[in-house]
């Protein structure tokens, strides 16, 4: 059914909160603009995704290694790799409501090119009034460090998880003794001190990041672009499941790209808010490596050991922001049609269709009677599910219609009736989420039953 996008937002939203997956965070303090908690199926999706990633593009590739470095470096870090001086947005204040804007996104918001700062002719979407000159504000989080709070205390959240990875490189290259290429990846918070947040989890101040720095000899970084763009559309594709005509892949044109990077894609989504970045890839060649060996006057060359040469690697960025594939898992699978409520009105029925490795309950087991045996055999059916390794609930409260319906709000691809019969013919009925249908499978084939449809 198609649906007014504000709407389907709006009820992804309420139906985050309703069943659990995330609410808004500092609520019983009356919230705290753009904090999000993730509920219990919201923090689960979330794992499986994170671990998802991990098993891909770590633990099943010989070229990549993961790491986890610190959020507090030391500040040098971000002064060499530029941040401090130029991890800036462009600002304006409206002189009369004093709100504050990007002056980019006002820009682009009256119909000017992506990117453009002028504003000129131009006034304050809310009040009309006048802007103030465009400033540029440092998106860094500031925090002090021990007992003082002076400039030599000064230290910042980072803005991003890639300056550990390059901080980090010259221990890895030694302790590694691998030939190049060689990747560094990790997952972890990032901060940014937003200006304008908004759209749920879509842009925050402090978000999760899965980034991996790849170091590839000069003259193959051409090369190995083209390889993360691949396989960064068949993780989109085949992982997440999201449809080919739902992405752009956004070519960063001369001008508008970082002056060190010789290519860079933006892949964006269309969000029911228009169409935005959802993860990116850089061609960064040797500017970060350059820049720390500037700073720390630390060799951070490689040795070739086939031609004996030294040089700094180039290093190929893809980049994958967490909270935001958490987003368009649930827009792409969020399935919205009508039903009949109670009182006769039409209402709008929910379905998260996730694909199955990421929903965060794989089985729901509902009894038909709470009563003559069955409770019984269904808790040992959960049990045994959860020996698997697979995440089981157990439900025997309500009608099946209301429990069938409440697993169809949090995704969970299969749930299983026992009944009367059970106690028989020791079989139990699986119904499936997306097709409806029903299969009668002997209790202890289930295990294995639903570990080979996850295979799938
Ligand atoms: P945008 O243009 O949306 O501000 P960006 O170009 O600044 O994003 P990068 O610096 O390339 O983003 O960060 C890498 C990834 O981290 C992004 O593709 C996105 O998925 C994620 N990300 C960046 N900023 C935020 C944020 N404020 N909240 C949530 N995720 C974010």
């Amino acid at each position: 059914m198609s649906i007014d996008p504000q709407k389907k937002m709006d009820l992804l939203v309420s139906l985050c909160k309703r069943r659990g997956f995330i609410y808004p965070g500092s609520e019983i303090y009356g919230g705290f603009a753009n904090s999000w908690d993730y509920g219990p199926y919201g923090s689960q999706l979330k794992k499986n995704i994170r671990d998802a990633w991990w098993k891909r593009f770590v633990e099943c590739r010989p070229d990549v290694v993961g790491v986890e470095t610190p959020i507090i470096m030391n500040p040098k870090v971000w002064e060499a790799s530029g941040h401090l001086a130029t991890f800036t947005d462009p600002l304006v204040d409206c002189k009369r409501c004093k709100k504050r804007f990007r002056a980019d996104h006002v820009a682009e918001a009256a119909g000017r090119e992506a990117g453009s700062t002028d504003l000129t002719g131009l006034v304050c979407p809310e009040c009309k009034g006048e802007f103030t000159e465009v400033r540029n504000f440092n998106l860094m989080l500031k925090t002090y460090i021990g007992v003082t709070e002076d400039a030599t205390s000064v230290a910042y959240l980072r803005p991003e998880t890639a300056g550990g990875m390059f901080v980090a490189w010259k221990n890895i290259r030694d302790s590694l003794h691998r030939r190049l290429p060689i990747g560094v990846a990790q997952i972890g918070k990032a901060f940014r001190n937003e200006i304008t947040t908004g759209n749920f989890i879509f842009r925050t101040r402090e978000f999760d990041q899965m980034e991996i720095e790849y170091f590839v000899k000069p003259d193959q970084g051409a090369a190995a672009f083209e390889r993360w763009l691949a396989d960064m559309k068949s993780w989109c594709e085949d992982v997440l499941k999201l449809k080919p005509e739902h992405l752009v892949y956004h070519e960063i044109a001369d001008e508008d790209r970082a002056f060190y990077s010789t290519r860079t894609i933006d892949i964006e989504y269309h969000y029911p808010f228009g169409v935005k970045e959802l993860y990116g890839l850089a061609n960064r060649t040797d500017y970060d490596l350059s820049r720390h060996q500037d700073a720390s006057k630390e060799d951070l060359r490689f040795l070739d050991p086939e031609t004996n040469e030294r040089y700094i690697p180039h290093v190929i960025e893809p980049t994958w922001g967490l909270d935001r594939t958490v987003l368009v898992t649930l827009l792409e699978h969020l399935d919205i049609d009508e039903a009949e409520s109670a009182t006769g009105d039409a209402e709008p029925r929910m379905v998260l269709r996730f694909p199955p490795a990421l929903a965060p309950v794989k089985a729901a087991i509902l009894p038909l009677q709470k009563k003559g045996g069955l409770p019984e055999v269904a808790t040992a059916l959960a049990e045994t599910l959860r020996s698997h390794g697979l995440a089981t609930e157990y439900d025997e409260s309500a009608s099946i219609g209301k429990r069938y319906r409440r697993q169809d709000e949090i995704g969970t691809p299969w749930c299983i009736t026992v009944d009367m019969e059970s106690l028989t013919d020791q079989a139990a009925t699986i119904r499936d989420r997306d097709t409806m249908a029903q299969e009668r499978v002997a209790i202890a084939e289930i295990p294995a039953w639903i570990e080979a449809k996850l295979r799938k």
